[in-house]
């Protein structure tokens, strides 16, 4: 596997790759990495024929008295797992290889980041548009993959592409998941045990409400339960939505069309996300 700490090597090694006729397919992830990430790696394999994984934890994506300090770094750790999945290329630059100033141009995302996660982590969507942008300049994928987990940021950064013409296929990859149906996380390190053995009733709520579904269409109540459910677990529930998944709007009446459930929720300090996608179709529920 080849390690590429400067953007000017990497453009280097791409361009080689590129004047062979290889297709790039692209990770681009903050690291400590997990079955999630690897997962995205292994379809890139699949995929394209050349795959670079990038381990960058973006500060201007973190806002004040979030834990970007404290985010969990285990370099010598993924570069074991990424050799093991025969990854190419590792791009792993510091801040100031991303960043010799801080930028005075970064993206913007109207109403797409006013809902869900963006609502309360304001600014937090123009920072990964803003360093996705570079990465995908920096490497000039052909494809780049992201996690249904993290559904908001997928959603947005398909929109960038289709509204800024990057020359790029967006794949997106389900969500990987513990046996007892926690999400995969980096940020799971911060649980207690405790906390842990509460933590899988995040899924379970999200579960109760698709499965509840099928017998109401009464959404404002079943938040309402769902809500308390997982409050009566011991999550301090910052937001549970089920959104129209085209315009991350909030909906209260189902028809015909592409939705999805997603929750933010703390366990302590630690802050969860986690949804499931479903389609209606002649009035039928079908989860993704
Ligand atoms: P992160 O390192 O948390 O920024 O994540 C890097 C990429 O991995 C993003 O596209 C995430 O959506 C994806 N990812 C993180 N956790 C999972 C998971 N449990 N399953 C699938 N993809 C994931």
């Amino acid at each position: 596997m080849i390690i590429a700490e400067e953007k000017d090597f990497l453009r280097k090694i791409v361009k080689d790759y590129k004047a062979r006729g290889c297709t790039i397919g692209f990770v681009p992830t903050m690291g400590y990495l997990h079955e999630g990430h690897l997962q995205l790696v292994k379809k890139s394999k699949e995929i394209a024929d050349i795959t670079i994984v990038s381990i960058f934890v973006n500060p201007i994506q973190f806002g004040p008295g979030e834990d970007f300090a404290k985010y969990p770094r285990d370099i010598e750790r993924d570069k074991g797992l990424l050799k093991k999945e025969n990854v190419d290329v590792l791009f792993f630059p510091d801040d100031k290889e991303m960043y010799p100033e801080l930028p005075k141009v970064r993206l913007i995302v109207n109403d797409l980041a006013d809902t869900l996660c963006g609502k309360y982590r304001p600014g937090h969507f123009e920072g990964v548009l803003t360093v996705v942008a570079k990465l995908f300049n920096i490497v000039q994928p052909d494809f780049a993959f992201f996690g249904k987990k993290d559904a908001q940021q997928l959603i947005i950064i398909e929109r960038m592409v289709r509204d800024l013409d990057f020359p790029i296929k967006i794949i997106a990859v389900d969500t990987v998941r513990e046996e007892d149906g926690l999400a995969k996380s980096s940020r799971n390190t911060y649980l207690s045990d405790a906390e842990r053995k509460i933590a899988p009733y995040l899924y379970k709520g999200l579960k109760k409400f698709v499965d509840e579904l099928a017998n109401t269409n009464d959404v404002i109540k079943l938040k309402v339960e769902v809500m308390k459910y997982l409050e009566d677990k011991g999550f301090k529930v910052q937001y549970l939505d089920l959104v129209d998944r085209n315009t991350l709007k909030e909906v209260q009446q189902l028809k015909d069309g592409k939705y999805m459930i997603a929750v933010a929720a703390f366990l302590g300090n630690t802050r969860l996300i986690d949804n499931i996608w479903f389609d209606v179709k002649n009035g039928r529920v079908k989860v993704l």
